[in-house]
């Protein structure tokens, strides 16, 4: 297998060109961007702790029969995977009150929701990745409806795989985002699942596990991204 030309680059990652025309390979980057690329920084490691706690959760996910874009880890910030048409919606689920939810409704981080919160918002930064529900998406043909019920299925699904993972680990997983792309006629789970794209908070303290300590200058940025790679690879 041969990395190609670059196809894409993005704020966390690039896309690399295979000599196969369905493969890609994702590589992470060191960069960290928050609130629509105004802020910009670099979390040193970040490329490798989040390629290895997105491959550990992967692995997790296709051995409990959620289809994923993941091949195989290539080297410590790169990963083989299948090349998808990405739907361009975010499915952010949410299981306790934070970040966005609680600045749109005005209600305080922390509350935790009766039940699981399923949204979906426009892949548009100069728009700030705006809500947009079912509705939006069928009549602008974004997504058909069969697809829809895929995207929501296995979203909840993950979230019940990902809440009793991170529980096992004395984590409590507040919210976090999914991307889903087209593959040869099927919807696969694409994209990351790491600290940049979830929220986790520790059981007990409620010390921020994730990429808040970036957004909100909370320190120990590098530390506690190596503290969320050992915390995923151990085995409880
Ligand atoms: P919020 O809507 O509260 O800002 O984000 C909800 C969850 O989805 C958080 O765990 C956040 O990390 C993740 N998320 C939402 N939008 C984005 C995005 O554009 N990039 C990344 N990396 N994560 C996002």
């Amino acid at each position: 297998m041969k990395k190609l030309n670059m196809l894409y680059e993005g704020k966390a990652k690039k896309i690399f060109a295979t000599d196969n025309p369905d493969h890609v390979i994702q590589e992470f980057k060191d960069d960290a961007t928050a609130f629509d690329a105004t802020k910009r920084g670099t979390i040193r490691g970040k490329s490798v702790v989040n390629n290895k706690i997105s491959v550990r959760l992967f692995e997790l996910l296709e051995s409990k029969g959620v289809e994923t874009h993941f091949i195989k880890l290539l080297s410590d910030t790169e990963m083989l995977v299948k090349k998808l048409a990405i739907v361009p919606v975010e499915v952010t689920i949410r299981n306790i009150v934070a970040g966005g939810m609680s600045k749109l409704l005005g209600i305080e981080e922390g509350l935790v929701l009766k039940a699981p919160v399923l949204e979906y918002h426009f892949k548009n930064d100069a728009l700030h990745d705006p809500l947009i529900n079912d509705y939006h998406i069928a009549a602008l043909d974004i997504a058909t409806k069969a697809e829809l019920d895929i995207i929501q299925n296995r979203s909840f699904e993950i979230n019940n795989i990902l809440k009793h993972f991170f529980s096992e680990r004395r984590l409590d997983l507040v919210d976090f985002k999914l991307e889903f792309g087209r593959h040869k006629g099927k919807i696969l789970l694409g994209d990351e699942i790491s600290p940049d794209t979830c929220r986790f908070w520790e059981q007990g303290t409620g010390r921020k596990m994730d990429k808040d300590r970036f957004r909100r200058d909370l320190g120990r940025i590098e530390e506690t991204y190596e503290e969320m790679l050992n915390i995923v690879l151990n085995n409880k």
